[in-house]
């Protein structure tokens, strides 16, 4: 009789498990997908973007011209390429993110460039060194951190020199891919694990700073967050990823290393058929 309740149990067990996964991979393309109810996309006029995106110079006057006008937005169809590979290795000097910046969820485009895996190797490194002086992120600076689960996050500028908030479309993700194939996180990202989680992680900036979950940053001011889009918040500098300009960052606090800007792309942005 003991051993009857003993396979009825594993039995049970078993079969919860079972369910338990097959729910999981049954939602996989849509567990991270995110509902856009709370962000105002698309609120201003052809001339407003036009305006706002030819803006240049310091931070915190863009900020001021561009107050309350949010990204140009347009849901894409949806594609799929490869799964999401990342590894992070813990070195001495530096937290080691080898990816193939294919995203964690879903794919989308609305332009005519799709991902392609890419094999990138950001090195981060694990004390920052901070500067006297935050270095600008120029309109030559595309890529400046990397995403937890292995995506480039993007500088406020696109290839046009012009920023890409306002310039581009952005996905329903926050991201889009380039002409090679590079995916890229322009805001947000507004799908993935760490979604509307304000304390949470959600990427490394070049320099070795952590980059925080996406706040209103006239909300979210424990201490007032600066020119680089970061502020000293329970201890820490880090900075945070924000609905308005510049998106991720607007300098590095700390010395970005270099390679990680040097990253070589496959160049194949088609589209599967
Ligand atoms: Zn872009
Ligand atoms: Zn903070």
């Amino acid at each position: 009789m003991r051993l009857l309740l003993f396979f009825y149990l594993l039995i049970f067990f078993y079969t919860n498990k079972l369910i338990a996964h097959e729910l999981f991979l049954e939602n996989k393309d849509i567990k991270h997908d995110y509902s856009h109810d709370n962000f105002n996309f698309n609120n201003g006029s052809v001339n407003d973007y036009k305006i706002a995106s030819n803006l240049s110079g310091d931070t915190i006057f863009i900020q001021e011209q561009t107050n309350g006008l949010f990204p140009r937005q347009e849901n894409g169809s949806k594609y799929f390429i490869a799964d999401n590979k990342v590894t992070i290795q813990n070195e001495d000097n530096f937290l080691v993110i080898k990816s193939n910046n294919i995203p964690d969820h879903s794919l989308f485009t609305n332009n005519p460039n799709c991902a392609a895996e890419q094999s990138f190797t950001f090195k981060i490194p694990k004390v920052p060194e901070f500067l006297e002086k935050p270095i600008k992120i120029s309109r030559e600076i595309q890529e400046v951190g990397v995403a937890l689960n292995g995506v480039v996050l993007s500088g406020p500028y696109d290839s046009e020199g012009k920023i890409a908030i306002y310039n581009r479309k952005i996905g329903q993700c926050g991201g889009h891919a380039d002409p090679r194939g590079m995916y890229h996180y322009h805001y947000g990202p507004l799908c993935g694990e760490s979604v509307n989680m304000e304390s949470k992680q959600i990427g490394w900036a070049f320099d070795g700073i952590k980059i925080m979950n996406f706040v209103d940053r006239n909300v979210h001011n424990k201490t007032k967050i600066d020119e680089c889009n970061g502020h000293n918040h329970d201890g820490e500098y880090h900075y945070h990823s924000t609905n308005s300009y510049p998106s991720f960052i607007g300098c590095f606090k700390a010395r970005p290393y270099e390679a990680n800007f040097r990253q070589k792309r496959a160049s194949n942005s088609a589209c599967p058929k």
